[in-house]
C-alpha cells in the first residue's frame, strides 16, 4: 500500500473527461457566454470546454488553496481581486477537481458579488463527493475515496514535492545517501506511481539547485535543514 494514494492522469484522459463534461453541460441545455477557469488547475479543462462547447470568451480567477501536492493550505484566498462586468452574461466556472470545495466556493462567491453575471454555474472534471462542501452543477467523475490525482500539468511540481517529502522523512529515520535507482524504488513504494525519467531527473536537478540534495559520484545526499 502506498503511503499517499496517487493516481497518474494522462493527457488523453483529460481530453476524454473534458469532452464528457462538455457533453453533460450540453445535454442539460446550458450554453455559457463565458467560461471562467479557476487558476491554475482549471486552465486546461476550461480551454477544452471552450473548444467542445464553442465558447470564445475565456477568463480566469486565481483561487488558491493547496500550496503543495497533497498538502492543504490553511484557507483558500483570491489572489488578484480585479473586477469586471459580466452583467447580461451566462458564465461557467471551471476547475479540475472539487476536493474540499473551498476554492470553488470562494471563487463563486467572489464572482457573484463582484462580476455579477446573470447566471453562474460550476463545473469540474472530478468531484470528491465524500469530502467536498459543494457539489458542482456539472461534473464528469464522482470520486468516492480520496486520492491525489497527479494531473499532467503539475507533473514536475508534484514530483519535486513528492521526492522532497519522502527523502526528508527517510533522512529523519537515518538514510541520507541514495543511488538514483533506490530513490525511484522508494518513490514507487511511497506513491504507487512512477513518472517518466525526464520529470524525475529534472525534479532531482531542482532539489539540488534548492540545496536540498547534493550529488557526488552518482550518490545523492540529503541536506536536512
Ligand atoms: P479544493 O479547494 O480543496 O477543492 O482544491 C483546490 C485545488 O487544489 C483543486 O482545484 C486542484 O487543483 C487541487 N487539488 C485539490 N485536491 C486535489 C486532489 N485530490 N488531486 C489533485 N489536485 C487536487
Amino acid at each position: 500500500m502506498p503511503r499517499i494514494p496517487v493516481r497518474l492522469v494522462t493527457w488523453e484522459e483529460i481530453v476524454e473527461w473534458s469532452r464528457g463534461l462538455a457533453k453533460r453541460i450540453e445535454e442539460q441545455g446550458y450554453q455559457p457566454d463565458v467560461v471562467i477557469a479557476i487558476a491554475r488547475g482549471g486552465f486546461v479543462p476550461a480551454r477544452l470546454i471552450c473548444d467542445f462547447l464553442g465558447v470564445e470568451n475565456l477568463l480566469s480567477i486565481q483561487s488558491q488553496h493547496w500550496t503543495e501536492a497533497a498538502m492543504k493550505g490553511e484557507r483558500a484566498v483570491i489572489k488578484f481581486k480585479y473586477t469586471i462586468d459580466l452583467r447580461g452574461m451566462k458564465a461557467l466556472l471551471v476547475d479540475d477537481i472539487v476536493d474540499t470545495g473551498d476554492s470553488m466556493i470562494l471563487a463563486k462567491e467572489f464572482i457573484e458579488q463582484n462580476w455579477k453575471p446573470d447566471v453562474l454555474k460550476t463545473a469540474a472534471l472530478q468531484w470528491i463527493s465524500s469530502v467536498a462542501k459543494i457539489k458542482p452543477d456539472f461534473y464528469y467523475i464522482e470520486v468516492k475515496e480520496w486520492v491525489w490525482f497527479q494531473y499532467p500539468w503539475t507533473r514536475l511540481e508534484d514530483t519535486v514535492q513528492f521526492i522532497k517529502r519522502m527523502l526528508t522523512e527517510e533522512a529523519r529515520s537515518g538514510k541520507t545517501a541514495w543511488k538514483i535507482e533506490e530513490i525511484k524504488e522508494k518513490f514507487k513504494e511511497w506513491y504507487g506511481i512512477m513518472v517518466e525519467d525526464q520529470y524525475f531527473l529534472k525534479a532531482l536537478e531542482i532539489l539540488i539547485s534548492k540545496g536540498m540534495l547534493r550529488v557526488k559520484d552518482d550518490t545523492y545526499y540529503v541536506v536536512l535543514k
